[in-house]
């Protein structure tokens, strides 16, 4: 299997950005740029913007995601949000282990491991982000880094439920920054994660698994970024939230 039978998934990741009203004029500007796309198309967005966020895109080809979930089917988890109520409302996507999350938050990879778990158990594709820190890339231990997310954010998940896994390798670095992993450099990391998962399952599940890059990816740098053999797809930051900027990283990936 190569690149052209794996799932090219163009998500954007609005952060803590637009209320609902403004994600509905969002989405209803976004539906029109990118009917023919003939890649996958997600909006990841605010817990409080999911509800009308489905809502407007029915009937479209634009699927939408949330940007965390809790682990626990319900509970005493005060502010959390379980991944029963995100499938209820007809979310599709769900970001984990992104790396605000991890640096804000006090996400872990045992945490990631177990909201991953908990996302595939409700039917729902995550998108699991992995990276490393600038120093650590400084320091060349950009593999090692890497690789112990991926051992320890997947342990105990089969084969069978890893090819419903999608990986967004993000540099941290290159989040929010301006800083964009070159293409070679974006390549590199992707296709070492490729390998590993190949290692760590099978070539099968590693042909299988769509891995995107993240990390000011626009409109301008993402036709070189999507060209790269292992980079199968884009999570946007920035960039998703202005309509056109979004539709054109979805147009480079069609292309
Ligand atoms: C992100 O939030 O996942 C991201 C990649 O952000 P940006 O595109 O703004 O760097």
């Amino acid at each position: 299997m190569n690149k052209a039978l794996r799932k090219v998934i163009i998500a954007g990741n609005w952060k803590m950005n637009k209320t609902p009203s403004e994600a509905k004029a969002l989405l209803s500007e976004i539906i029109p740029l990118v009917k023919d796309a003939d890649c996958e198309v997600v909006a990841c967005v605010p817990y409080v913007d999911l509800a009308v966020a489905v809502e407007t895109v029915k009937g479209s080809n634009i699927k939408i995601g949330a940007e965390n979930a809790h682990w626990a089917e319900s509970g005493a988890f005060t502010g959390e949000i379980s991944t029963g109520m995100l499938k209820e409302i007809g979310v599709d996507y769900v970001v984990i282990g992104h790396s605000e999350r991890r640096q804000y938050f006090g996400e872990t990879d045992a945490t990631v491991n177990l909201r991953t778990k908990a996302v595939l158990a409700a039917g729902m594709t995550p998108i699991v982000c992995v990276g490393e820190l600038k120093e650590e890339r400084e320091a060349k231990i950009t593999e090692e880094i890497v690789g112990k997310q991926l051992k320890l954010d997947f342990a105990g998940i089969s084969a069978d439920n890893m090819k419903n896994i999608v990986i967004a390798y993000e540099p941290v670095w290159a989040i929010g920054t301006g800083l964009t992993a070159t293409p070679a450099q974006a390549e590199e990391v992707c296709a070492f994660i490729r390998e590993t998962l190949a290692k760590m399952y099978s070539k099968d599940v590693a042909d299988s698994v769509t891995i995107q890059y993240g990390g000011s990816m626009n409109d301008t740098n993402a036709a070189e970024l999507l060209s790269k053999e292992d980079v199968d797809g884009g999570l946007i930051g920035g960039a998703s939230l202005v309509s056109s900027k979004f539709s054109a990283i979805v147009s480079a990936a069609n292309a």
